[in-house]
């Protein structure tokens, strides 16, 4: 009987409040804050919704900080392949690999992970590295606080380990390379070592195939670690230039797998 009376009146406020509330709102809206409009505007009407400001990026250093892996310290070399795993591209790519007999080092975005999981699952089915990458391909994330940095890494290899469980995930490479001593150690906590390279031919700025291997024929001797892509655009070029110069560093020095 009370929670009946309650509600009744709780109601019979409502109507009153709804009845008051309603010809006026329809006929001549009264201006939301009037008093507001008598007071100097202020520069921040909502300081309560402000986002707090974003701590400065980090500097990044001179040249790259020392502990990066940049040869394999052997003859022979390794391929890399950068920003997938992606629906058209990374299964062209292993479909050369295997046909080669080789194997590489793929280093995954987090987020393209999430989307093409099956793609991971064939990367370590068919005895390819792989290679965290940070989850969205953040330049600056070496230069954001370590917190941040060390949330972006994990979030990326939970999802590798979703995606293709108990998969290892030995290396780190920082987008763009953009290293800074405090990504080295968060990487190197996670149980990854920090990946970069000796050999880029450029093939994110859209040289032809043959330029591709011409600028690794040339740049490449014992022990390089060479950095293509197979994800973040159009791969056709690198695709194209995969069967020479897979030949090429074969003939010469032998491709091996990171170890
Ligand atoms: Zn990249």
């Amino acid at each position: 009987m009370q929670a009946r009376a309650f509600l009744a009146s709780v109601l019979a406020v409502a109507l009153v409040l709804s009845g008051c509330a309603g010809p006026d709102h329809t006929i001549a809206p009264a201006a939301p804050h009037p008093v507001e409009s008598t007071t100097a505007p202020t520069p921040s009407p909502h300081p309560t919704l402000a986002k707090p400001p974003k701590p400065p990026l980090r500097p990044l250093p001179a040249k790259l900080p020392a502990g990066l892996r940049r040869n394999t310290g052997v003859r022979q070399v390794v391929l890399t392949f950068d920003d997938g795993p992606n629906p058209t591209w990374t299964p062209k790519v292993l479909d050369q690999l295997r046909a080669s007999k080789v194997t590489a080092t793929f280093c995954v975005v987090g987020r393209e992970v999430q989307r093409h999981p099956e793609l991971v699952r064939r990367i370590v089915r068919e005895g390819h590295q792989l290679c965290n990458h940070s989850w969205r391909h953040d330049l600056d994330l070496a230069r954001r606080p370590v917190n941040e940095i060390r949330a972006d890494l994990d979030r990326t290899n939970r999802a590798i380990q979703k995606a293709a469980p108990g998969a290892k995930v030995s290396f780190y490479r920082q987008p763009g390379g953009r290293w800074t001593p405090e990504v080295l150690t968060v990487a190197k906590d996670l149980g990854m070592r920090p990946l970069h390279w000796s050999v880029d031919p450029q093939d994110w700025d859209k040289p032809n195939a043959a330029t591709i291997g011409k600028r690794i024929h040339t740049a490449a001797g014992p022990g390089a670690i060479v950095l293509l892509h197979d994800g973040g655009g159009d791969r056709a070029a690198t695709l194209a230039a995969c069967p020479s110069l897979i030949a090429d560093l074969k003939k010469r020095f032998g491709i091996i797998k990171l170890r």
